[in-house]
């Protein structure tokens, strides 16, 4: 199809329309306004499905951050949740303009374009298509587009500390139409070493904080290499670690009082925070002068057995439209281990290349964007 083919696809129209509107998430920076936030987004998927006659909540997550949820009651015993989330990676450095959408050899350019906004344009779209189809459906439909899912998961677990309720969920993320079923989960902290600042030239006169932090990455490093040296999980390896970033000392010539690093531990789906970080403060045992700060990130992992309705459920909608469905795991963490943990058994799915997103050239195929919602129509309508 040429791009005005792609233009008559009102899944395609709609993608457009949402790559447009920036919602870059701040990632904890005090900035505002402008491309930052969700709140111009949220507004747009509201007036959408408010125009197309589907229930429709806005609720602030926190100040210019706010989820959206749709509701549909078909009167059905079971109630699916679709869910994408609202915001966006940064901009810095793309190659395509980052809110043009532009069209090229099918496929449509922007940042969001495949992470997650395809995800958020087919869902919608799907289910507009579903309640206008003159079948029944088959679920009660809820419509969740989330704050915050690239920085700290907040909007998601708003939505579910506010009393979430469904049966089954599918969380749209980029995996190119394959279900992921398992994806492990992520902590996050800081680890801080002090020692006494004195005149580099009399270095016996101070305790060096940046050496003592050496002694910790050395056992830090051979800890995180038998981590990856344990039994293998058959979708999702192994737990990780890897610290990300160091700072310390004010001068070369002061001996450092303080040094810090900033610990990044994927979790399988049965680890929780307090457990991984017992785990490393053992590992450290034997050194002194050294502390760890409260993880500032945690999100589950998750795994939903192969025999979920969900898994069969959507499973079903996808081969009826490709022909084909893989059932995979996935290293990264997403909102689902979040509803997950809420109670509601969630998988990942959506069009797109997860290795396409944040990158200075992300887009998706229009017709896996097409495809996408005509799985997500399918599984929707009764059969
Ligand atoms: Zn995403």
């Amino acid at each position: 199809m040429n791009s005005i083919a792609h233009m008559n696809d009102p899944a395609a129209r709609l993608l457009a329309e949402l790559v447009r509107i920036p919602s870059v998430n701040p990632m904890g920076r005090a900035v505002s306004g402008g491309e930052y936030g969700e709140s111009a987004l949220a507004e747009h998927v509201a007036a959408f499905l408010h125009r197309h006659r589907i229930d429709v909540r806005v609720t602030e997550v926190s100040p210019g951050r706010p989820n959206v949820t749709g509701y549909i009651d078909a009167g059905a015993e079971r109630t699916l949740m679709l869910q994408a989330h609202l915001d966006t990676v940064h901009v810095g450095g793309m190659t395509v303009a980052p809110f043009g959408a532009e069209i090229r050899d099918g496929c449509l350019y922007g940042r969001g374009a495949c992470d997650t906004k395809g995800s958020l344009a087919a869902f919608l779209q799907a289910a507009v298509e579903a309640v206008q189809a003159p079948k029944n459906l088959r679920y009660n439909v809820i419509l969740l587009a989330t704050a915050d899912e690239e920085y700290q998961f907040t909007g998601a677990r708003h939505a579910v500390r506010s009393g979430l309720k469904a049966d089954m969920g599918i969380a749209g993320e980029p995996t190119s139409l394959q279900i992921i079923r398992a994806h492990k989960g992520v902590v996050r902290w800081h680890l801080h070493t002090r020692g006494t600042a004195a005149h580099a030239a009399y270095p016996a006169r101070g305790d060096n904080a940046i050496y003592r932090m050496g002694h910790i990455l050395t056992r830090l490093e051979s800890y995180a290499r038998g981590l990856t040296a344990g039994v293998a999980h058959p979708l999702l390896g192994t737990p990780s670690l890897s610290v990300g970033v160091i700072a310390g000392g004010e001068a070369v010539n002061i001996v450092p009082d303080a040094c810090s690093i900033e610990i990044d531990r994927r979790t399988m789906p049965h680890e929780d925070a307090d457990g991984v970080m017992a785990d490393v403060q053992e590992c450290l045992a034997g050194i002194e002068g050294w502390e760890l700060a409260p993880p500032h990130l945690v999100a589950s992992g998750m795994d939903i057995p192969a025999d979920a309705p969900v898994v069969r459920e959507l499973s079903q909608a996808i081969s009826g439209v490709t022909g084909t469905v893989a059932i995979e795991g996935a290293y990264y963490a997403t909102d689902a281990g979040t509803f997950n943990a809420g109670g509601i058994p969630t998988v990942v799915f959506g069009p797109g290349d997860i290795a396409l997103a944040h990158t200075v050239a992300e887009h998706i195929p229009l017709a896996e964007l097409r495809q996408a919602t005509d799985i997500i129509r399918s599984l929707l309508v009764a059969h």
